[in-house]
């Protein structure tokens, strides 16, 4: 009995293992095909300055609308494109969208930068930096216009092969930020050599930190880290008017979360900022209005 027990709990657990893995290829082999059909949606979100309570920029984060499954997570799906090897192509993808994006701000006298998220496999790209400094070329876009995020895990994987890219990247006389930041195991030694601009507060502590003093402590000793590196400091995951006033007394300098915008598609966002209360703050009055 416990042999057909043992025999059985293996069937159902490897059926459902199956039916995953079938999933997961299929999606990966659609997942090629909606980069290669333009199926992709370009989404964007905005960054406030935590100072003048007014949008400061915007965050690139790719989405798949499924035919037939609807919206993938995003996380789903980078994890798969990192796995299949499909990872180039899609920064590939997003990069042109980005750039067409901030194309369109930036004829309109809208100086609003775009960062992009890049993942550790665009890192050892040979070709990422030609690449990156060709489309500036042909947009004829300046730098302070596109910046680049990395986690710190990316950062990671390979340290030393990471900042040189990181160096490279700089030469373009872009922005860099460290994003997820607190996860992610770097030393300080490490951190202190890195070419970069600002730090991302990974939002798991941002969110937690009014009810989880650990919490706290960590947001408010990377806000003085990085202003003591001379690095600007932005807090993921405001998702309220509480987490914006405690951010605003430590000294935090940018707020990204949904207290402050969701993530929209790109079309939308002008049409966004013009209803927002973070377009047009009042005067001796810098904080928020909601
Ligand atoms: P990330 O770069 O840390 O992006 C922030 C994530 O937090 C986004 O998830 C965003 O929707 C979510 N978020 C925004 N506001 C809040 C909030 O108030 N609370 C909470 N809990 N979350 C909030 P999303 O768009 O699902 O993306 C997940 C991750 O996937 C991103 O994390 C980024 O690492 C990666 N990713 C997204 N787009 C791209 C891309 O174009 N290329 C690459 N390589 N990675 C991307
Ligand atoms: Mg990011
Ligand atoms: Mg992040
Ligand atoms: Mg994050």
């Amino acid at each position: 009995v416990q042999a057909r027990r043992t025999a059985c709990k293996y069937t159902l657990y490897k059926g459902t293992e199956d039916r995953e893995s079938t999933r997961r290829l299929e999606l990966m082999s659609e997942l090629r095909s909606a980069i290669d059909h333009n199926e992709l949606l370009l989404y964007c979100q905005p960054k406030v300055s935590i100072r003048s309570g007014e949008v400061c920029g915007a965050e690139a984060l790719v989405r798949w609308q499924h035919p037939q499954h609807g919206m993938i997570a995003t996380g789903e799906f980078i994890a798969l494109a990192e796995h299949a090897g499909l990872i180039m192509p899609l920064t590939r993808w997003v990069l042109e969208a980005a750039f067409r994006q901030s194309y369109a701000w930036h004829e309109r006298g809208i100086a609003r930068p775009l960062s992009v998220n890049l993942s550790a496999q665009d890192l050892r790209d040979p070709r990422l930096i030609d690449r990156i400094s060709g489309l500036f070329a042909t947009w004829a876009l300046p730098p302070e216009l596109v910046q680049f995020e990395l986690t710190e895990s990316a950062l990671m994987e390979d340290p030393a092969g990471a900042l040189e890219t990181l160096d490279h990247l700089k030469d373009l006389g872009v922005d860099l930020f460290i994003d997820d930041f607190g996860i992610g195991y770097s030393s300080l030694s490490y951190l202190q050599k890195l070419p970069v601009d600002s730090l991302k507060i990974d939002h798991s502590f941002v969110t937690s930190m009014l009810e989880n003093q650990g919490s706290a402590v960590i947001v408010h000793s990377t806000v003085e880290l990085g202003h003591n590196l001379g690095l600007g400091v932005v807090a993921e995951g405001v998702e309220s008017e509480g987490l914006w006033n405690r951010l605003q007394e430590l000294g935090c300098d940018t707020a990204q979360g949904h207290f402050v915008g969701r993530p929209i598609p790109t079309a939308q966002f002008d049409e966004w900022e013009a209803q927002s209360p973070w377009s047009h703050p009042a005067p001796g009055n810098h904080v928020a209005l909601h």
